[in-house]
């Protein structure tokens, strides 16, 4: 009795607290890393990660390996633009060199918009897009509509097009809606009413489809959705209220960076997109597409315009009933605009 109660002793002795943390220090670099990738991929804030980093010293050096950069999801590298510094930009392109496509993406983002470094920041972005990350697919879509960085002259809607497609394949909407519209208007592909049509039916009903996966049970939308034979119905209600949808963290970097430099940027005459969530800014005067119809917004893309057409927009474009008018009614429930062709003195109508 005596030798097992001694073993039992021994025992507890091995687990008293202030051992813990040798069993942290045994445990071999392989697991931790597997640990800290599987954190860093579910981060849902940079302060996740920066939690961990300044615990010890050996979670600082396996946190910073390049298994975990790479799995940091695009939330976690969401730096803020305010507190914008040396620090975060070198963390960003760490991730980057450790293969993060979220991390290309929003560097690439911030370099070619914010910073002005067109050349680096394309390169970032096409980076990202050239593995298929949708997002920056479409991002070298817009850029490439727009000519963005160049002249107006440099435009170039088949790559835009081609790009777009791509994104469109992946399932991302903007893309899907901006091709629907090239299609209806032959602008960069060959005119496909049908097929542009199809398209954009497509996007709302994945849009829709999103909206009713992230409403809760209780909201009145998901009540009618749930009601047998009023799809149509339900869908003509949430076109009427539809929210703008969450912006990726480099398009919320673009508008909090922007919003806190408006004197910069009225000195310079050049325009924000008017979708709040988007953050692009013009890269030379007249670049965005007016609304046809009140001449007051600019828009970066036709996603752009549909998104805050849906969401505000269509309850503040004043002369939207004339405009009504004028088209006999066609297309009610669509923007005002037509043409691919827009930006640099031309509108979207
Ligand atoms: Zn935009
Ligand atoms: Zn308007």
């Amino acid at each position: 009795m005596g030798a097992s109660g001694g073993a039992a002793d021994a025992g507890r002795k091995r687990m008293r607290p202030a051992e813990k943390g040798d069993l942290f220090d045994v445990l071999p670099d392989e697991l931790v890393v597997a640990v800290l990738c599987k954190l860093s991929a579910s981060a849902a804030r940079p302060a996740d990660l920066v939690a961990v980093f300044v615990v010890c010293k050996r979670l600082n050096r396996l946190g910073l390996d390049p298994l975990v950069l790479a799995r940091a999801s695009a939330e976690s590298l969401a730096a803020s633009a305010k507190s914008w510094s040396d620090f975060s930009h070198g963390f960003l392109k760490r991730c980057t060199d450790s293969g993060n496509l979220e991390a290309c993406y929003i560097l690439g983002m911030i370099r070619f918009y914010c910073l002005r470094n067109r050349k680096s920041g394309l390169s970032f972005i096409a980076q990202a897009a050239i593995q298929n990350h949708a997002p920056a697919l479409f991002s070298l879509a817009v850029i490439q509509f727009n000519g963005s960085g160049k002249s107006k002259i440099d435009k170039d809607p088949e790559a835009g097009v081609a790009l777009c497609a791509r994104a469109a394949s992946l399932g991302y909407v903007d893309a899907m809606r901006v091709l629907g519209h090239c299609l209806q208007d032959g602008y960069g592909v060959r005119r496909n009413l049908a097929e542009g049509r199809r398209l954009l039916l497509l996007a709302n009903a994945r849009e829709f489809a999103a909206f009713l996966h992230s409403s809760s049970s209780s909201s009145p939308l998901h009540r009618h959705a749930n009601r047998r034979g009023s799809l149509l119905k339900d869908l003509d209600l949430w076109m009427r209220s539809t929210p703008p949808p969450e912006p990726h963290p480099a398009n919320r970097f673009l508008a909090e960076w922007f919003t806190s430099r408006s004197e910069v940027l009225n000195g310079e005459e050049l325009s924000l997109c008017s979708n709040g969530g988007c953050g692009r800014l013009e890269t030379r005067r007249h670049e965005f597409w007016l609304c046809a119809a009140c001449n007051l917004v600019k828009y970066c893309s036709r996603a752009c315009q549909a998104t805050h057409w849906r969401s505000s927009h269509k309850a503040e474009c004043v002369p939207f009933e004339q405009w009504l008018d004028a088209t006999a009614g066609d297309g009610q429930d669509e923007a005002p605009m037509d043409g691919g062709a827009g930006g640099d003195g031309l509108v979207l109508e």
